[in-house]
């Protein structure tokens, strides 16, 4: 057990169990939002900090880095010493954080640098959680003075792929006497694990749903996204539809445009069919360079001709302003740190 994981009646329950007053509950939940080491807290005594020093959260900034464009990397470690990454891009509404879900990725995606050494292990929520509230406490935040906005579950990992762990930390970093963040300002991204979109959807947490897509054939996709090979992009569709008609929020498509891979004539023709009459947006990124990979980016020029082409037919694309490129900070550049210290 660790208190990261649970709400603030869940951890008064536990304190009263040690036989201690149920309001230091209230006090490890706070100083757990506040990004506070243990160590730190000045309103517990050292004999009670003994008592709980098993189930309070070991996590800690590890590394950081700050780009030109002033987007900041953060190197989070747990208490296995195991790695994640974790972004913080500062737009003119507000602190976007983009966090992740699991170390390492099993998706085996061709573009991206999180899944070269595949899955290490999953993330709890609280290891999620914590990304959030250390990341807050860096830029001067705290739970009175919250200095993020929104969050996009982006990072290493697959969401999908670690769904319980997922969707607890949704609840808990929504609750109003947690963070308190919106649901609405919060955006899981998948590669397309059909079967999870629905369990989602049923669950009825209102947070945004964005869809990797990165190909208009499944033999394409099949090529640069293992799966593919599980499920088709027809299934992928049907499931954003059940997952507006059970919302009513417009759903989003990731599409990395790669050279001769995915940016013909005919692509966009696709992308049009699939898309121009329902309620979604396509985020068109560009390649970001991984070195292991060699898979080539288009210019800007072509991807603004591509992002033209598909307004003129009718489908709401932007291209994704890409932030923190030089700390590796971009998307696809997450990786976990026994793969960084190699290259
Ligand atoms: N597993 C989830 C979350 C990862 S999100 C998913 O697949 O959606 C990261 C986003 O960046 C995804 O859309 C991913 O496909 C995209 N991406 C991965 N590698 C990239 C790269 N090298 N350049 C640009 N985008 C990339």
């Amino acid at each position: 057990m660790n208190y990261a994981d649970l709400t603030e009646n869940e951890i008064s329950q536990e304190i009263v169990k040690l036989g201690l007053p149920k309001f230091r509950g209230k006090q490890i939940f706070d100083a757990i939002i506040n990004g506070q080491s243990l160590q730190e807290i000045s309103v517990l005594s050292e004999s009670l900090k003994l008592k709980i020093q098993d189930f309070y959260p070991k996590y800690e900034i590890f590394k950081k880095f700050v780009s030109k464009d002033g987007t900041k990397k953060y190197l989070i470690k747990f208490e296995d010493e195991s790695i994640v990454e974790c972004v913080l891009m500062s737009y003119k509404y507000g602190n976007t954080i983009c966090v992740s879900t699991q170390v390492g990725c099993r998706m085996g995606c061709a573009f991206c640098a999180s899944t070269l050494q595949g899955l290490k292990r999953n993330l709890s929520s609280g290891e999620i959680l914590g990304q959030i509230y250390l990341v807050n406490r860096d830029n001067d935040g705290s739970k009175k003075n919250r200095q993020i906005t929104n969050i996009v579950l982006m990072g290493s990992g697959e969401p999908l792929d670690n769904f319980d762990n997922v969707c607890k930390f949704i609840e808990l970093i929504s609750a109003p006497e947690g963070l308190n963040i919106s649901k609405r300002n919060i955006s899981l991204s998948t590669c397309g694990l059909v079967d999870k979109i629905y369990q989602l959807a049923d669950k009825g947490l209102d947070i945004s749903l964005t869809i990797s897509l990165h190909a208009t054939t499944d033999d394409e996709r099949k090529k640069i996204m293992p799966i593919a090979n599980k499920y088709s992009i027809k299934e992928i569709v049907d499931a954003c539809d059940y997952y507006f008609d059970k919302t009513k929020r417009r759903f989003y498509i990731e599409y990395t445009l790669i050279k001769d891979v995915n940016d013909s004539e005919d692509d966009i023709n696709r992308l049009v069919e699939l898309f121009a009459h329902k309620v979604c947006h396509i985020n068109l990124i560009m390649l970001n360079p991984v070195k292991e990979r060699k898979l080539e980016s288009i210019d800007k020029k072509q991807a603004e001709m591509f992002c033209k082409k598909l307004n003129a037919l009718g489908v709401s694309a932007t291209i994704r302003r890409s932030m923190g490129q030089d700390i590796s900070g971009a998307c696809g550049q997450l990786r976990n740190k026994f793969v960084r210290d190699k290259v």
